[in-house]
């Protein structure tokens, strides 16, 4: 079985479909959360998102978004994106939002959970081991798929020791810097008898210095994991937020992957 991972869409239609273009051959897909919020075409990217599967994790922005959390919680530029997608959003949009399931799920079996933030909060961000050791040990799952913090990667332990996980492009080895104009992959192997939590990146809103659209391919026969970045249109993703009158910032930050 061969699960297309994806998360953090935050809006961003372009990325979206650069993403579904170049994702390879799967059978399902998992959604991590965070379907909405940021970008400019949240109905849109629901539509299209909705289209792919049914297996979703809710995700904060989804949450409040859709007017079932309250605003206070976001910061001021989270907060305008956050109202500006509730007036958009149709209504059978903000209510499909609204029963999107709360993570942990479990998609395929007992092995494996989606979650949105850690296994024991959808809000908590997982950025460091120490963060890892507790989210790890509050599931029995051997492999965790989480989001919400935007940056590629994850975290391993095979009981004695901790690993931090991350991809090596090509263009970090080769000491190209930040162009990043093509697509690449990283295959990953996953280990009998160690325990992971691993994170697709985010599809729309990439903050790990990498402004590229990211998502991953799990794969159970085979044992990997595949990491993936693919350019997308940015200019046209900035300008849809900027004619939608969204905060600049929220444009800005897509060029930087910050
Ligand atoms: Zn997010």
């Amino acid at each position: 079985m061969r699960a297309l991972l994806i998360s953090d869409i935050h809006a961003n239609l372009e990325a979206l479909e650069a993403v579904l273009a170049a994702a390879p051959a799967h059978d399902v897909v998992w959604n991590l959360g965070d379907v909405v919020g940021y970008g400019a075409n949240p109905n849109e990217v629901i539509d299209e998102t909705r289209r792919l599967g049914s297996v979703f994790v809710r995700g904060n922005h989804d949450r409040v978004c859709s007017g079932l959390a309250g605003i206070e919680e976001f910061n001021p530029v989270a907060q305008r994106a956050a109202r500006w997608t509730e007036c958009v959003l149709t209504g059978e949009h903000r209510e499909w939002l609204r029963h999107m399931a709360v993570g942990p799920i479990a998609p395929d079996g007992p092995f494996v959970r989606c979650v949105h933030g850690s296994p024991s909060d959808e809000d908590e961000y997982v950025l460091t081991v120490r963060d890892a050791w507790p989210a790890l040990d509050a599931t029995d799952a051997r492999i965790t798929f989480f989001g919400h913090t935007h940056i590629q990667g994850g975290f391993a332990t095979n009981g004695d020791e901790w690993f931090r996980l991350a991809p090596q492009y090509a263009m970090h080895r080769n000491g190209h810097g930040g162009s990043h104009k093509e697509a690449e992959e990283f295959e990953f192997e996953i280990h009998e008898g160690a325990r992971y939590l691993l994170n697709p990146g985010s599809v729309g809103q990439p903050r790990d210095g990498d402004w590229r659209a990211a998502f991953a391919l799990y794969d159970d026969a085979q044992r990997t994991m595949t990491w993936y970045r693919v350019p997308y249109d940015v200019q046209e993703a900035q300008e849809r937020i900027l004619q939608a009158g969204l905060p600049d910032r929220l444009a800005a930050r897509l060029r930087d992957g910050r």
